[in-house]
């Protein structure tokens, strides 16, 4: 039996597909949407198509952006020498929040991962090597100190081992397990500071 008109039970089924929104949460969002002006509700619908079609890849870093080239690599004021791999933009933002590196990123779009079936060739990994060819300096490798994320640190380390670029890896001051997210900006620079050779 539907309880609410056709609508709205589209609404909060749409909703509920969302990750981290169950049933419940679906439906208090949806009785949101519902009470808020007109106007509002425009504006926020407008907004969830833009981002949508305007999101792609940056070309030198693969970061999400709505630009050619993101930000990050199209600003002078970058050391393009050094270049942090992280597996996704959300750990790009969370190193941008410490507002003290300053060099550009590397974004894989995911971890190696055997029992996921993600090789090597699954992640961006060859638009990694096509840019080291170019002068880079160091690669900071600050995967998330998963199985899938340290599988893929020794991975990269393994294929730049003959290239003479100095290769480093955060500290292990991140929480096994932890994504780089969630973890707060003290203990990201840190993680960075302390970053080891390998
Ligand atoms: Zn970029």
């Amino acid at each position: 039996m539907e309880y609410y008109s056709k609508t709205i039970t589209k609404l909060i089924a749409e909703l509920g597909h969302l990750p981290g929104i169950g049933q419940k949460s679906a439906q208090r969002l949806a009785f949101h949407i519902i009470h808020m002006p007109e106007e509002q509700v425009r504006e926020l619908s407008t907004v969830l198509l833009e981002a949508r079609t305007s999101a792609r890849f940056c070309r030198e870093c693969f970061t999400l952006t709505d630009s050619d080239v993101c930000p990050i690599c199209a600003s002078d004021k970058r050391d393009h020498r050094t270049i942090m791999v992280v597996e996704n933009t959300r750990d790009l933002v969370a190193y941008e929040r410490t507002g003290q590196y300053n060099g550009v990123y590397h974004v894989l779009q995911g971890a190696i991962s055997p029992m996921l079936g993600v090789g090597p060739g699954d992640i961006r990994l060859k638009e990694l090597m096509v840019r080291l060819q170019g002068d880079v300096d160091e690669v900071i490798i600050a995967t998330n100190s998963t199985l899938e994320g340290e599988a893929t640190a020794m991975y990269i380390s393994k294929l730049l081992r003959d290239t003479g670029i100095r290769v480093t890896r955060i500290a292990s001051g991140v929480p096994v397990g932890g994504d780089l997210e969630y973890i707060d900006e003290v203990t990201l620079l840190k993680a960075l500071e302390n970053r080891k050779e390998l």
